[in-house]
């Protein structure tokens, strides 16, 4: 049953307008002290408040203020009863304070039953509205929830499927997207873009040597000891077994070979310790730049490193070699 709180200072006019309500099959509560109607109203939250205009110590429209600065009350709607002769300006004010509608006094039965009708079902509306609106930001809330594991679990994937498990550089995959988008950035802005391919010396015998997990644990050393030097933009990645390739946008033939050789010389100066075991291994590598030898393609810039690369093996390892345009690699 809906419930309506009616204020009023007058008893005898208090008891006439309950006694209507109830005949139309309304709750009521009633008060004849206007103070103690925000108590009631935020304790019970009735569904329609009826308030008296002129009383003693708070006045109908006063009472419709304190009423709409609470959270509690604020959606309560207020119909005012205001005496005959109330202006159209007060009339204006009781509405600007909050209430929704007015009654003049004395009050007809019929008008009374119909506006009370007529504000209750706005009432109705109004909180399914609001409970709607509240599902809705649940739901709202859930859903961007769900997002964010979403863009958790698609930047994972995206992490897995780049990286490379044993060293944690970028995998193959990964470089020759890489590779694609760097060459046509070059061809198109006619920078250099060099290309490093770096493969561990004997590294057949070194296993047979020491066993797998030992040459797991160097190539986990040595990526690192790679991926320490190079800049932010370069792109190093575990290119296959015992191999690493770099991408070094920007970067000129001359640059490039003096980082191949820095890094050459890092490796073979690193000694990694596994307990009474002492792993020193060497690197060659092979330099290619796309502004040399006319690559027409990232394919056959990668092929222009691994000619280098090949070269400095045959050479005797240790060694940087440089593409060179005319198909000769020479070393450095
Ligand atoms: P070269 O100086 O000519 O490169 O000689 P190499 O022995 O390094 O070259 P080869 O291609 O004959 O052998 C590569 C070796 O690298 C063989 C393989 O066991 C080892 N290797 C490749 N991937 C891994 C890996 O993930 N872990 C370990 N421990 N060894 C690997
Ligand atoms: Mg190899
Ligand atoms: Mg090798």
């Amino acid at each position: 049953m809906q419930q309506i709180l009616v204020v009023d200072d007058e008893i005898e006019h208090l008891n006439v307008l309950c006694e209507l309500l109830q005949a139309a099959s309304y709750e009521v509560l009633r008060t004849s002290q206007p103070e103690r109607a925000l108590a009631i109203a935020e304790r019970s939250q009735p569904d329609l408040v009826i308030t008296d205009w002129d009383m003693p110590g708070l006045s109908g429209l006063e009472l419709i203020r304190q009423l709409k600065e609470r959270a509690m009350t604020r959606d309560i709607p207020v119909i005012m009863c205001t005496g005959k002769m109330t202006s159209s300006a007060n009339l204006d004010a009781a509405l600007q304070a909050g209430a929704v509608d007015y009654l003049r006094k004395p009050v007809d039965p019929i008008e009374l039953c119909a506006r009370t009708r007529s504000m209750l079902q706005l009432s109705t509306l109004y909180r399914e509205l609001k409970a709607k609106q509240h599902a809705l930001a649940l739901q709202n809330e859930l859903l961007s929830q769900q997002n964010a594991m979403l863009d958790q679990q698609k930047q994972a994937l995206h992490k897995a499927a780049t990286t490379d498990q044993l060293t944690g550089l970028y995998n193959r995959a990964y470089l020759m997207e890489q590779l694609g988008r760097e060459f046509a950035g070059s061809q198109r802005l006619g920078h250099p873009l060099s290309c490093l391919l770096l493969d561990i010396d004997s590294f057949k015998s070194f296993n047979d040597r020491h066993g797998h997990l030992v040459g797991d644990a160097v190539l986990r050393h040595v990526a690192q000891l790679l991926g320490g030097k190079i800049r932010r933009n370069d792109v190093m990645a575990r290119y296959g077994g015992e191999e690493f390739a770099v991408l070094l946008p920007g970067t000129a033939a001359a640059a490039a070979t003096g980082l191949a050789e820095t890094l050459r010389a890092a490796v073979a100066q690193s000694v990694l310790q596994l307990g009474d075991l002492n792993c020193q291994v060497t690197v060659s590598i092979g330099v290619a730049d796309s502004l040399l030898g006319a690559p027409p393609n990232e394919t056959a810039l990668l092929k222009h490193a691994d000619e280098a690369l090949y070269a400095a093996k045959h050479q005797g390892r240790n060694r940087v070699v440089v593409f060179e345009a005319g198909g000769k690699a020479l070393a450095r």
